[in-house]
Formats: structure tokens, sequence, C-alpha cells
């Protein structure tokens, strides 16, 4: 946390607070004072960088950023509202020995998501 802005601690603590990833629109709305939106995209990229957050693009477009220490990478993702869940169930173990073993390979990290449309858009 040394040598960080208070913007972007702030922004750290956003994204390490929230149960889902979060997207710069919606760190942005949840800043105290409110900077301009590039400060917001400069304080992600640096934390990124400096591999504090890690992010995640489901559209291609919109990148959510999550906390790089959390492994609850399980998320089921709206393509119709954009609205992410996490869930909990891990299946990366069951295979992950599996696949090193195959690819000969050391397997770090998983993410792992679903993309459908959540029972709010159904309704509609
Ligand atoms: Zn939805
Ligand atoms: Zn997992």
């Amino acid at each position: 946390m040394k040598g960080l802005t208070k913007l972007r601690k702030e922004i750290l603590k956003l994204i390490e607070n929230s149960e889902v990833p979060l997207c710069a629109d919606e760190i942005f709305e949840n800043l105290e004072k409110k900077p301009n939106l590039s400060s917001v995209y400069r304080g992600l990229c640096y934390l990124e960088d400096k591999g504090m957050i890690k992010s995640i693009s489901f559209d291609g477009n919109t990148r959510y950023f999550f906390m790089a220490t959390e492994h609850s990478n399980h998320y089921l993702y709206c393509k119709t509202c954009g609205k992410l869940e996490v869930f909990d169930i891990c299946f990366a173990d069951r295979i992950q020995k599996e696949l090193e073993k195959k690819h000969d390979y050391k397997i770090l990290d998983h993410i792992f998501y679903f993309v459908g449309i959540c029972s709010e858009c159904r309704k509609k």
C-alpha cells in the first residue's frame, strides 16, 4: 500500500470490499470525491501493473477488476445486463492434475465463468 496516492488507495479499497469484480464506471460512481474518469483508468492500470489487482473482460470491451489475492474467480455473467455473480463451486482441482500431466504444465491460477441470461432479464 506504500506509495499509493489517495485515489489509488480508495480504488483498491472499493475493489477489495466488493464481492464481484467492478468495472471502471462502477468504481468511479462509488468514489467519494469524483476525480475524472481517466485518472480512475490510470489508477487501475497502475494497480494491475503492480500485481495488486487483475482484470477480466467478458464481452471484449468492459474490463472488470478484482483483487489478485482473491480465489473466488468463478463468475456468472449475464450477457444482457452485464450483471456479475460469484459462485463457490470449483472444478479446477478435479482437472488440474490431469492437465498438468498431459500438457507438462504447471498451472498457477484459473478464472472460470459461465455466460448466460439472469433471472431478471429473462422476465422481460
Ligand atoms: Zn441480466
Ligand atoms: Zn477455482
